[in-house]
Protein backbone atom coordinates (compact mmCIF):
# COMPACT_ATOMS: atom_id res chain seq x y z
CA UNK A 1 0.00 0.00 0.00
CA UNK A 2 1.37 3.44 -0.91
CA UNK A 3 2.54 6.07 1.97
CA UNK A 4 1.38 9.24 2.32
CA UNK A 5 4.74 10.07 0.30
CA UNK A 6 3.78 8.33 -3.26
CA UNK A 7 0.73 9.98 -3.90
CA UNK A 8 0.03 10.97 -7.30
CA UNK A 9 -1.82 14.34 -7.34
CA UNK A 10 -3.36 15.54 -10.42
CA UNK A 11 -5.26 18.40 -9.77
CA UNK A 12 -7.76 19.11 -12.71
CA UNK A 13 -9.40 21.83 -10.94
CA UNK A 14 -6.06 24.20 -10.74
CA UNK A 15 -4.93 23.97 -13.93
CA UNK A 16 -8.68 25.73 -15.17
CA UNK A 17 -8.14 29.22 -15.53
CA UNK A 18 -8.06 31.35 -12.03
CA UNK A 19 -11.45 32.64 -13.02
CA UNK A 20 -12.49 29.66 -10.94
CA UNK A 21 -10.59 29.98 -7.59
CA UNK A 22 -8.04 31.48 -5.68
CA UNK A 23 -4.93 30.32 -4.88
CA UNK A 24 -4.15 29.88 -0.94
CA UNK A 25 -2.04 28.75 1.90
CA UNK A 26 -3.62 27.03 4.67
CA UNK A 27 -3.40 28.64 7.88
CA UNK A 28 -1.07 26.74 10.37
CA UNK A 29 -2.68 25.43 13.93
CA UNK A 30 -0.76 24.79 16.93
CA UNK A 31 -0.04 21.07 17.80
CA UNK A 32 -2.36 19.68 15.39
CA UNK A 33 -3.66 16.30 16.89
CA UNK A 34 -5.83 12.91 15.17
CA UNK A 35 -9.43 13.11 16.49
CA UNK A 36 -10.81 10.29 14.21
CA UNK A 37 -10.55 8.50 10.76
CA UNK A 38 -12.56 6.41 8.21
CA UNK A 39 -10.53 3.30 7.13
CA UNK A 40 -12.83 3.21 4.62
CA UNK A 41 -11.86 6.62 3.52
CA UNK A 42 -8.70 5.88 3.70
CA UNK A 43 -8.48 2.99 0.93
CA UNK A 44 -9.93 5.26 -1.16
CA UNK A 45 -6.91 7.23 -1.85
CA UNK A 46 -4.86 3.55 -1.52
CA UNK A 47 -3.08 4.52 2.00
CA UNK A 48 -2.00 2.05 4.40
CA UNK A 49 -4.15 2.44 7.44
CA UNK A 50 -1.44 3.36 9.57
CA UNK A 51 -0.54 5.97 7.72
CA UNK A 52 -3.08 8.04 9.47
CA UNK A 53 -1.10 8.15 12.62
CA UNK A 54 2.54 9.61 11.06
CA UNK A 55 2.92 13.02 12.46
CA UNK A 56 3.75 14.09 8.59
CA UNK A 57 -0.14 12.92 7.99
CA UNK A 58 -1.70 15.18 10.37
CA UNK A 59 0.40 17.67 9.81
CA UNK A 60 -0.31 17.90 6.63
CA UNK A 61 -4.18 17.52 7.26
CA UNK A 62 -3.81 20.41 9.52
CA UNK A 63 -2.86 22.50 6.75
CA UNK A 64 0.84 23.12 8.46
CA UNK A 65 2.11 21.88 5.58
CA UNK A 66 2.00 20.68 1.84
CA UNK A 67 3.28 17.74 0.22
CA UNK A 68 4.96 17.81 -3.23
CA UNK A 69 2.13 18.14 -6.29
CA UNK A 70 -0.49 20.07 -3.68
CA UNK A 71 -1.67 23.00 -5.08
CA UNK A 72 -3.72 24.76 -2.33
CA UNK A 73 -7.05 26.60 -4.10
CA UNK A 74 -10.45 28.42 -2.71
CA UNK A 75 -13.16 27.95 -5.26
CA UNK A 76 -14.77 30.99 -6.33
CA UNK A 77 -18.87 30.42 -6.41
CA UNK A 78 -22.27 32.17 -5.52
CA UNK A 79 -25.58 30.84 -4.75
CA UNK A 80 -29.28 31.95 -3.18
CA UNK A 81 -29.17 31.42 0.20
CA UNK A 82 -32.85 30.69 1.57
CA UNK A 83 -33.85 32.03 -1.56
CA UNK A 84 -32.36 35.21 -2.28
CA UNK A 85 -29.16 36.19 -4.27
CA UNK A 86 -25.77 36.18 -2.98
CA UNK A 87 -23.42 37.04 -6.00
CA UNK A 88 -20.10 36.23 -4.14
CA UNK A 89 -19.74 33.10 -1.69
CA UNK A 90 -16.93 30.67 -2.79
CA UNK A 91 -14.73 28.60 -0.41
CA UNK A 92 -14.54 30.73 2.88
CA UNK A 93 -13.08 27.92 4.90
CA UNK A 94 -12.44 25.52 2.56
CA UNK A 95 -9.12 25.05 0.43
CA UNK A 96 -8.79 22.05 -2.25
CA UNK A 97 -5.27 21.08 -1.65
CA UNK A 98 -5.11 18.83 -4.69
CA UNK A 99 -6.65 15.60 -6.54
CA UNK A 100 -5.54 12.16 -5.73
CA UNK A 101 -5.74 9.65 -8.12
CA UNK A 102 -5.99 6.15 -6.81
CA UNK A 103 -4.67 3.05 -8.26
CA UNK A 104 -8.10 1.97 -9.69
CA UNK A 105 -8.20 5.51 -12.12
CA UNK A 106 -10.63 6.75 -9.58
CA UNK A 107 -9.55 11.14 -9.08
CA UNK A 108 -10.82 12.04 -5.30
CA UNK A 109 -10.21 15.76 -4.51
CA UNK A 110 -8.57 16.53 -1.09
CA UNK A 111 -10.15 19.53 0.67
CA UNK A 112 -9.81 20.55 4.17
CA UNK A 113 -12.68 22.45 5.72
CA UNK A 114 -11.37 25.17 8.53
CA UNK A 115 -8.02 25.48 7.36
CA UNK A 116 -8.08 29.65 7.18
CA UNK A 117 -9.07 32.75 5.90
CA UNK A 118 -9.16 32.59 2.14
CA UNK A 119 -10.31 35.39 -0.21
CA UNK A 120 -14.57 34.38 0.19
CA UNK A 121 -14.19 34.28 4.18
CA UNK A 122 -15.81 37.64 4.04
CA UNK A 123 -16.24 38.55 8.02
CA UNK A 124 -15.31 35.11 9.04
CA UNK A 125 -12.17 33.67 10.38
CA UNK A 126 -11.92 30.73 7.94
CA UNK A 127 -12.39 27.72 10.80
CA UNK A 128 -14.54 25.07 11.56
CA UNK A 129 -15.31 24.27 15.27
CA UNK A 130 -14.90 20.82 16.78
CA UNK A 131 -18.45 20.06 17.25
CA UNK A 132 -19.72 21.01 13.88
CA UNK A 133 -16.69 18.71 12.45
CA UNK A 134 -17.79 16.02 14.29
CA UNK A 135 -20.98 15.72 13.09
CA UNK A 136 -19.67 16.38 9.24
CA UNK A 137 -17.23 13.46 9.65
CA UNK A 138 -19.61 10.77 11.16
CA UNK A 139 -22.69 11.99 9.12
CA UNK A 140 -21.02 11.50 5.38
CA UNK A 141 -19.36 8.39 6.56
CA UNK A 142 -23.02 7.17 7.99
CA UNK A 143 -24.39 8.48 4.60
CA UNK A 144 -22.25 6.57 2.55
CA UNK A 145 -22.98 3.59 4.05
CA UNK A 146 -26.70 4.05 4.10
CA UNK A 147 -26.02 3.89 -0.09
CA UNK A 148 -26.89 7.42 -0.38
CA UNK A 149 -24.13 9.68 -2.84
CA UNK A 150 -22.11 12.15 -0.27
CA UNK A 151 -18.57 13.69 0.04
CA UNK A 152 -16.40 11.84 1.65
CA UNK A 153 -14.58 12.64 5.18
CA UNK A 154 -10.96 11.17 5.93
CA UNK A 155 -10.39 12.26 9.54
CA UNK A 156 -11.03 15.34 11.40
CA UNK A 157 -7.85 16.66 12.94
CA UNK A 158 -7.87 19.29 16.45
CA UNK A 159 -6.19 21.92 17.52
CA UNK A 160 -6.35 23.20 20.93
CA UNK A 161 -6.55 26.85 19.08
CA UNK A 162 -9.81 28.88 19.84
CA UNK A 163 -12.32 29.89 17.91
CA UNK A 164 -15.26 31.78 19.25
CA UNK A 165 -18.86 31.33 18.10
CA UNK A 166 -21.63 31.75 20.96
CA UNK A 167 -18.69 30.21 23.00
CA UNK A 168 -15.30 29.78 22.68
CA UNK A 169 -14.74 26.32 21.46
CA UNK A 170 -11.92 24.57 20.16
CA UNK A 171 -10.64 24.29 16.02
CA UNK A 172 -10.41 21.65 13.94
CA UNK A 173 -10.32 20.42 10.26
CA UNK A 174 -12.37 17.57 8.66
CA UNK A 175 -10.71 16.45 5.13
CA UNK A 176 -12.95 15.91 2.79
CA UNK A 177 -13.22 13.95 -0.27
CA UNK A 178 -14.80 13.71 -3.33
CA UNK A 179 -14.87 13.66 -7.36
CA UNK A 180 -15.54 17.15 -7.58
CA UNK A 181 -17.00 19.93 -5.16
CA UNK A 182 -18.48 21.66 -7.46
CA UNK A 183 -22.36 23.22 -6.95
CA UNK A 184 -24.76 24.54 -8.61
CA UNK A 185 -23.64 28.17 -7.30
CA UNK A 186 -20.47 27.60 -9.04
CA UNK A 187 -22.10 27.65 -12.51
CA UNK A 188 -24.67 30.65 -11.03
CA UNK A 189 -21.61 33.12 -10.95
CA UNK A 190 -20.63 33.40 -14.08
CA UNK A 191 -24.26 33.43 -15.04
CA UNK A 192 -24.70 36.71 -12.72
CA UNK A 193 -21.39 38.33 -14.31
CA UNK A 194 -22.72 37.96 -17.38
CA UNK A 195 -19.32 35.84 -18.19
CA UNK A 196 -20.59 32.95 -21.35
CA UNK A 197 -17.07 32.11 -22.06
CA UNK A 198 -16.55 31.25 -18.36
CA UNK A 199 -19.37 29.81 -17.24
CA UNK A 200 -19.14 27.17 -21.05
CA UNK A 201 -15.33 26.43 -19.77
CA UNK A 202 -16.92 24.90 -16.53
CA UNK A 203 -19.49 23.21 -18.44
CA UNK A 204 -17.25 21.87 -20.48
CA UNK A 205 -14.79 21.28 -17.86
CA UNK A 206 -17.82 19.23 -15.68
CA UNK A 207 -18.57 17.27 -18.86
CA UNK A 208 -15.19 15.55 -19.97
CA UNK A 209 -14.01 14.77 -16.05
CA UNK A 210 -17.42 13.90 -14.70
CA UNK A 211 -20.14 13.39 -17.68
CA UNK A 212 -17.64 11.85 -20.39
CA UNK A 213 -19.98 9.90 -22.04
CA UNK A 214 -22.61 12.80 -22.48
CA UNK A 215 -19.64 15.42 -23.55
CA UNK A 216 -20.21 13.58 -27.15
CA UNK A 217 -23.75 13.90 -27.47
CA UNK A 218 -25.52 16.36 -29.69
CA UNK A 219 -26.05 18.66 -26.98
CA UNK A 220 -24.20 18.03 -24.57
CA UNK A 221 -25.05 21.15 -22.01
CA UNK A 222 -28.80 19.73 -22.14
CA UNK A 223 -27.59 16.29 -21.85
CA UNK A 224 -25.50 17.62 -18.37
CA UNK A 225 -28.74 19.32 -16.94
CA UNK A 226 -31.06 16.34 -17.72
CA UNK A 227 -28.65 13.94 -15.87
CA UNK A 228 -28.17 16.58 -12.68
CA UNK A 229 -31.96 16.85 -12.79
CA UNK A 230 -31.88 12.75 -12.40
CA UNK A 231 -29.77 12.49 -9.51
CA UNK A 232 -30.81 15.30 -7.81
CA UNK A 233 -34.45 13.85 -8.00
CA UNK A 234 -32.84 10.35 -6.89
CA UNK A 235 -30.79 12.22 -3.94
CA UNK A 236 -34.25 13.63 -2.66
CA UNK A 237 -35.86 10.47 -2.98
CA UNK A 238 -33.00 8.53 -0.96
CA UNK A 239 -33.15 11.61 1.67
CA UNK A 240 -36.92 11.30 2.25
CA UNK A 241 -37.02 7.10 2.37
CA UNK A 242 -34.06 7.09 5.34
CA UNK A 243 -35.70 10.37 6.70
CA UNK A 244 -32.89 12.50 6.40
CA UNK A 245 -33.16 16.54 6.48
CA UNK A 246 -30.39 18.81 4.78
CA UNK A 247 -31.01 21.82 6.84
CA UNK A 248 -29.36 24.41 4.14
CA UNK A 249 -30.65 23.28 0.65
CA UNK A 250 -28.71 26.95 -0.55
CA UNK A 251 -28.13 26.63 -4.45
CA UNK A 252 -24.20 26.85 -3.12
CA UNK A 253 -24.41 23.52 -0.81
CA UNK A 254 -25.99 21.70 -4.04
CA UNK A 255 -23.68 19.07 -5.72
CA UNK A 256 -23.08 18.74 -9.76
CA UNK A 257 -22.37 15.30 -9.07
CA UNK A 258 -26.32 15.06 -7.38
CA UNK A 259 -24.01 14.52 -3.75
CA UNK A 260 -24.78 15.10 -0.50
CA UNK A 261 -22.95 18.30 0.32
CA UNK A 262 -22.21 20.41 3.54
CA UNK A 263 -23.17 19.06 6.29
CA UNK A 264 -24.06 21.79 8.65
CA UNK A 265 -27.57 21.76 10.68
CA UNK A 266 -28.97 18.80 9.43
CA UNK A 267 -30.99 15.74 11.45
CA UNK A 268 -32.55 12.62 10.63
CA UNK A 269 -36.13 12.48 11.73
CA UNK A 270 -36.76 10.60 15.40
CA UNK A 271 -40.56 11.04 15.83
CA UNK A 272 -42.38 11.11 11.81
CA UNK A 273 -43.05 14.58 11.39
CA UNK A 274 -43.41 16.21 8.06
CA UNK A 275 -42.63 19.50 9.17
CA UNK A 276 -39.65 18.41 11.31
CA UNK A 277 -37.32 21.80 10.79
CA UNK A 278 -33.44 20.65 11.82
CA UNK A 279 -31.94 23.88 11.44
CA UNK A 280 -32.64 26.02 15.02
CA UNK A 281 -32.40 29.30 11.97
CA UNK A 282 -34.64 28.51 9.41
CA UNK A 283 -37.22 30.20 11.10
CA UNK A 284 -39.61 30.19 8.30
CA UNK A 285 -39.15 26.39 7.46
CA UNK A 286 -38.10 26.74 4.19
CA UNK A 287 -36.08 23.88 4.22
CA UNK A 288 -38.69 21.68 6.18
CA UNK A 289 -38.34 17.65 5.63
CA UNK A 290 -41.20 17.76 3.55
CA UNK A 291 -40.20 21.10 1.15
CA UNK A 292 -37.18 18.99 0.61
CA UNK A 293 -37.92 17.33 -2.80
CA UNK A 294 -39.67 21.37 -3.98
CA UNK A 295 -36.84 23.04 -2.85
CA UNK A 296 -34.24 20.61 -4.98
CA UNK A 297 -36.48 21.57 -7.77
CA UNK A 298 -36.90 25.53 -7.39
CA UNK A 299 -32.69 24.72 -7.16
CA UNK A 300 -32.45 23.04 -10.08
CA UNK A 301 -34.54 25.80 -12.07
CA UNK A 302 -31.72 28.17 -10.52
CA UNK A 303 -29.56 26.00 -12.17
CA UNK A 304 -31.48 25.78 -15.68
CA UNK A 305 -31.22 29.40 -15.58
CA UNK A 306 -27.48 29.77 -15.29
CA UNK A 307 -27.14 27.23 -18.07
CA UNK A 308 -29.22 28.59 -20.65
CA UNK A 309 -26.61 30.76 -21.99
CA UNK A 310 -25.46 27.76 -23.11
CA UNK A 311 -28.49 25.78 -24.63
CA UNK A 312 -31.73 28.22 -25.05
CA UNK A 313 -33.87 28.72 -22.25
CA UNK A 314 -36.68 26.32 -23.84
CA UNK A 315 -33.93 23.69 -24.16
CA UNK A 316 -32.88 23.60 -20.89
CA UNK A 317 -36.83 24.15 -19.41
CA UNK A 318 -37.41 21.06 -20.81
CA UNK A 319 -34.40 19.23 -19.52
CA UNK A 320 -35.43 20.17 -16.07
CA UNK A 321 -38.87 19.21 -17.33
CA UNK A 322 -39.24 15.07 -16.13
CA UNK A 323 -38.15 16.49 -12.13
CA UNK A 324 -41.29 15.62 -10.74
CA UNK A 325 -42.08 12.18 -12.10
CA UNK A 326 -37.85 11.25 -11.90
CA UNK A 327 -38.77 12.11 -8.34
CA UNK A 328 -42.30 10.62 -7.81
CA UNK A 329 -41.36 7.20 -9.25
CA UNK A 330 -37.90 6.86 -7.21
CA UNK A 331 -39.54 7.87 -3.81
CA UNK A 332 -42.29 5.51 -4.16
CA UNK A 333 -40.40 2.51 -5.53
CA UNK A 334 -37.93 3.26 -2.37
CA UNK A 335 -40.70 3.83 0.14
CA UNK A 336 -42.71 0.73 -1.49
CA UNK A 337 -39.37 -1.63 -0.54
CA UNK A 338 -39.23 0.24 2.74
CA UNK A 339 -43.24 -1.17 2.96
CA UNK A 340 -42.00 -4.76 1.19
CA UNK A 341 -44.34 -3.77 -0.70
CA UNK A 342 -44.97 -3.82 -4.57
CA UNK A 343 -45.88 -0.73 -6.51
CA UNK A 344 -49.39 -0.41 -7.25
CA UNK A 345 -52.23 -1.38 -6.36
CA UNK A 346 -52.99 -0.45 -2.66
CA UNK A 347 -49.52 0.41 -2.20
CA UNK A 348 -49.82 4.27 -2.56
CA UNK A 349 -52.78 4.51 0.08
CA UNK A 350 -51.58 2.19 2.00
CA UNK A 351 -48.18 3.83 2.57
CA UNK A 352 -49.90 7.18 2.56
CA UNK A 353 -52.25 6.18 5.60
CA UNK A 354 -49.61 4.68 7.38
CA UNK A 355 -47.35 7.79 7.58
CA UNK A 356 -49.84 9.51 8.65
CA UNK A 357 -50.53 7.42 11.48
CA UNK A 358 -46.85 7.32 12.05
CA UNK A 359 -47.68 11.55 12.35
CA UNK A 360 -50.42 11.46 13.97
CA UNK A 361 -48.99 8.85 17.05
CA UNK A 362 -45.74 10.47 16.89
CA UNK A 363 -44.28 7.32 16.13
CA UNK A 364 -40.40 7.09 15.13
CA UNK A 365 -39.72 7.12 11.99
CA UNK A 366 -36.56 4.17 11.85
CA UNK A 367 -37.93 2.06 14.55
CA UNK A 368 -41.38 1.86 12.85
CA UNK A 369 -39.77 1.20 9.56
CA UNK A 370 -37.19 -1.29 11.58
CA UNK A 371 -40.27 -3.61 12.89
CA UNK A 372 -42.75 -3.71 10.13
CA UNK A 373 -39.77 -5.99 9.11
CA UNK A 374 -40.69 -8.25 11.23
CA UNK A 375 -44.68 -8.14 10.09
CA UNK A 376 -46.58 -11.30 10.90
CA UNK A 377 -49.05 -11.35 8.21
CA UNK A 378 -51.02 -13.99 10.46
CA UNK A 379 -51.52 -10.95 12.89
CA UNK A 380 -49.90 -13.18 15.74
CA UNK A 381 -48.32 -12.14 18.89
CA UNK A 382 -44.76 -10.84 16.68
CA UNK A 383 -46.66 -7.93 15.50
CA UNK A 384 -46.91 -6.22 19.14
CA UNK A 385 -43.76 -4.94 19.30
CA UNK A 386 -44.87 -2.40 16.43
CA UNK A 387 -48.38 -1.97 17.64
CA UNK A 388 -46.65 -0.88 20.77
CA UNK A 389 -45.20 2.37 19.03
CA UNK A 390 -49.36 3.60 18.60
CA UNK A 391 -51.43 5.32 21.01
CA UNK A 392 -54.40 4.38 18.72
CA UNK A 393 -54.42 0.85 18.25
CA UNK A 394 -57.56 0.88 16.71
CA UNK A 395 -56.50 2.78 14.06
CA UNK A 396 -53.16 0.77 13.94
CA UNK A 397 -55.06 -2.06 14.25
CA UNK A 398 -57.32 -1.35 11.28
CA UNK A 399 -54.22 -0.46 9.13
CA UNK A 400 -52.76 -3.63 9.75
CA UNK A 401 -55.64 -5.80 8.52
CA UNK A 402 -54.76 -4.15 5.35
CA UNK A 403 -51.70 -4.22 5.03
CA UNK A 404 -51.73 -7.73 5.51
CA UNK A 405 -54.15 -8.50 2.72
CA UNK A 406 -51.74 -6.29 0.50
CA UNK A 407 -48.74 -8.83 1.82
CA UNK A 408 -50.74 -11.99 1.45
CA UNK A 409 -52.19 -10.46 -2.20
CA UNK A 410 -48.11 -10.64 -3.25
CA UNK A 411 -47.74 -14.23 -1.79
CA UNK A 412 -44.92 -12.82 -0.22
CA UNK A 413 -43.03 -15.76 2.31
CA UNK A 414 -42.47 -13.70 5.20
CA UNK A 415 -38.71 -14.49 5.86
CA UNK A 416 -38.03 -13.56 2.67
CA UNK A 417 -39.41 -10.18 2.75
CA UNK A 418 -38.25 -9.43 6.60
CA UNK A 419 -34.88 -10.36 4.85
CA UNK A 420 -35.07 -7.58 1.79
CA UNK A 421 -37.02 -5.03 4.14
CA UNK A 422 -33.96 -5.35 6.83
CA UNK A 423 -31.62 -4.20 3.84
CA UNK A 424 -33.02 -0.98 2.99
CA UNK A 425 -34.61 -0.26 6.34
CA UNK A 426 -31.88 0.94 8.48
CA UNK A 427 -31.61 0.26 12.16
CA UNK A 428 -28.98 2.54 12.91
CA UNK A 429 -29.06 6.02 12.03
CA UNK A 430 -27.32 9.42 13.37
CA UNK A 431 -29.43 10.46 15.50
CA UNK A 432 -28.79 14.52 17.10
CA UNK A 433 -28.21 12.63 20.44
CA UNK A 434 -25.86 10.03 19.75
CA UNK A 435 -23.41 12.61 17.72
CA UNK A 436 -23.95 15.12 20.97
CA UNK A 437 -22.45 12.37 23.42
CA UNK A 438 -19.69 11.92 21.17
CA UNK A 439 -19.26 15.67 20.85
CA UNK A 440 -19.74 16.30 24.01
CA UNK A 441 -16.73 13.79 25.31
CA UNK A 442 -14.41 14.69 22.86
CA UNK A 443 -14.97 18.52 23.66
CA UNK A 444 -15.23 17.95 27.38
CA UNK A 445 -12.84 14.97 28.03
CA UNK A 446 -10.46 14.52 24.80
CA UNK A 447 -12.63 11.33 24.72
CA UNK A 448 -12.47 9.95 21.09
CA UNK A 449 -13.42 6.52 21.34
CA UNK A 450 -17.29 7.53 21.09
CA UNK A 451 -16.79 9.10 17.74
CA UNK A 452 -15.03 6.13 16.76
CA UNK A 453 -17.92 3.56 17.98
CA UNK A 454 -20.30 5.85 16.09
CA UNK A 455 -18.34 5.56 13.01
CA UNK A 456 -18.07 2.06 13.41
CA UNK A 457 -21.66 1.21 14.16
CA UNK A 458 -23.15 3.36 11.41
CA UNK A 459 -20.91 1.42 9.04
CA UNK A 460 -23.12 -1.25 9.05
CA UNK A 461 -26.50 0.46 9.74
CA UNK A 462 -28.71 -2.51 8.71
CA UNK A 463 -27.31 -5.14 10.56
CA UNK A 464 -28.32 -5.63 13.71
CA UNK A 465 -25.66 -5.31 16.37
CA UNK A 466 -26.98 -6.60 19.64
CA UNK A 467 -23.87 -5.21 21.71
CA UNK A 468 -25.03 -1.56 20.96
CA UNK A 469 -28.10 -1.98 20.82
CA UNK A 470 -29.69 0.93 22.71
CA UNK A 471 -28.21 2.78 20.07
CA UNK A 472 -31.00 2.24 18.17
CA UNK A 473 -34.06 3.74 20.54
CA UNK A 474 -35.79 6.88 21.07
CA UNK A 475 -33.73 9.91 21.65
CA UNK A 476 -33.83 10.46 25.70
CA UNK A 477 -35.70 13.66 27.01
CA UNK A 478 -32.91 15.73 27.27
CA UNK A 479 -32.45 15.45 23.31
CA UNK A 480 -35.27 17.62 23.21
CA UNK A 481 -33.05 20.52 24.27
CA UNK A 482 -30.52 20.03 21.32
CA UNK A 483 -30.94 22.84 19.05
CA UNK A 484 -28.64 22.96 15.97
CA UNK A 485 -27.85 25.46 13.40
CA UNK A 486 -25.98 27.23 11.01
CA UNK A 487 -23.02 28.30 13.51
CA UNK A 488 -19.79 26.30 12.96
P1 LIG B 1 -22.15 27.07 4.78
O1 LIG B 1 -23.37 27.55 5.50
O2 LIG B 1 -21.17 26.32 5.67
O3 LIG B 1 -22.48 26.29 3.55
O4 LIG B 1 -21.34 28.38 4.34
C1 LIG B 1 -21.88 29.39 3.55
C2 LIG B 1 -20.77 30.32 3.13
O5 LIG B 1 -20.15 30.92 4.27
C3 LIG B 1 -19.65 29.64 2.36
O6 LIG B 1 -19.15 30.55 1.42
C4 LIG B 1 -18.64 29.36 3.44
O7 LIG B 1 -17.34 29.23 2.94
C5 LIG B 1 -18.77 30.59 4.32
N1 LIG B 1 -18.37 30.33 5.71
C6 LIG B 1 -19.03 29.60 6.64
N2 LIG B 1 -18.38 29.59 7.80
C7 LIG B 1 -17.26 30.34 7.63
C8 LIG B 1 -16.17 30.72 8.46
N3 LIG B 1 -16.09 30.33 9.73
N4 LIG B 1 -15.21 31.49 7.92
C9 LIG B 1 -15.27 31.90 6.65
N5 LIG B 1 -16.27 31.58 5.82
C10 LIG B 1 -17.25 30.82 6.29
MG1 LIG C 1 -21.80 25.58 1.98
Amino acid sequence: MPKLESLRFDNGFARLPETYYSRVCPTPVPDPYLVCHSPEALRLLDLDESEISRREMIETLAGNRLLPGMDAIAALYAGHQFGHYVPQLGDGRAMLLGEVKNAAGEGWEVQLKGAGRTPYSRGGDGRAVLRSSIREFLCSEAMHALGIPTTRALCIVGSDRPVYREDEETAALVTRLAPSFVRFGSFEVFYYRNQVEALRQLADYVLARYYPELAVRAEPYAEMLREVTRRTAELMAQWQAVGFSHGVMNTDNMSILGLTLDYGPFGFLDAFDPGFICNHSDSGGRYAFDQQPDVAAWNITKLAQALAPLLSVETASAAISDYPQQFGQAYLGRMAAKFGLAPGGETVPLMMDALQLLARNHVDYTIFFRRLCNFDCTAGAANAPLRDLFLDRAAFDAWAVRYAAALRGMNAVDAERSTAMRAVNPKYILRNHLAEVAIRRAADHRDYSEIARLHTLLAHPFDEQPELESYAAEPPDWAKKIEVSCSS
